[in-house]
């Protein structure tokens, strides 16, 4: 946000200090999704974020929860945010350990009868909720002696009865997956920016074999390109 405080500087960043910049922020595309979506944000709006779900949606990496967001966090607009946390805390309520592992239309609905109408408030709502579920109605350890709506939980009023969706939760793993090769990688470029591809394979510490799936994934993905033996951003 201090480096580039506007969709219009950051769409003039070149694509290499925006991926040094993300770091570990998350995933590497969502870096280069933002810049396009600074672009376009310049090209189509003038420079200023639209104000409505159907035109944020259109941005390049802007989902549905992302304009929800946008909507209830940047400009206090009527909107549900369906994060982890808020999602949790409404199945609760519904007498649910944890909410289903998809989305669905009918949960939308029934979490946006919640949210207030009054103008100014649903961020407040969105805000809140997402902080009950952070600190107090977590996942693993629900602090129900500490929690004002206790007597109309669902959940704990019917003796916290197991979860119903939990033989279809996959529990991912990181090590030995392409995302921690391809993390290895970039992480080597934002270090040193141009490597051969010897001197990229050795500090990877990958076997080669996952070091040519990741990094050929990587080029298809443009966040890292091949020119003349030596890789960079
Ligand atoms: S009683 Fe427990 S499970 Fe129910 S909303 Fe409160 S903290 Fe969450």
């Amino acid at each position: 946000m201090e480096r580039w405080p506007t969709p219009d500087s950051l769409a003039q960043a070149s694509p290499a200090e925006v991926l040094i910049a993300w770091d570990r922020l998350g995933y590497p595309r969502r870096a280069l999704r933002l810049q396009e979506c600074a672009k376009a944000v310049v090209a189509k709006y003038h420079g200023e974020l639209p104000r409505t779900r159907e035109e944020l949606l259109t941005l390049p990496g802007v989902g549905e929860y992302t304009a929800d967001a946008v909507l209830a966090f940047a400009f206090h607009l009527h909107s549900v945010v369906l994060d982890t946390n808020i999602r949790r805390v409404l199945a609760r309520w519904n007498g649910q350990a944890l909410p289903a592992v998809h989305q669905t239309k009918a949960e939308r609905s029934h979490a946006a009868k919640f949210v207030p109408k009054v103008p100014d408030r649903a961020w407040l709502w969105n805000a809140s909720i997402m902080e009950f579920g952070a600190l107090i109605c977590t996942a693993r350890d629900p602090k129900c002696e500490q929690c004002p709506v206790q007597q109309s939980c669902t959940w704990f009023q019917t003796g916290k009865p197991k979860d119903s969706f939990a033989h279809m939760r996959k529990t991912q793993k990181f090590i030995g997956t392409q995302r921690e090769a391809r993390g290895k990688i970039m992480a080597q470029l934002r270090l040193h920016q141009s490597l051969t591809e010897l001197e990229l394979l050795e500090l990877s510490t990958l076997s080669k074999e996952r070091f040519t799936a990741a990094v050929d994934s990587l080029c298809q993905d443009g966040l890292i390109r091949k020119n003349n033996d030596r890789y960079s951003l």
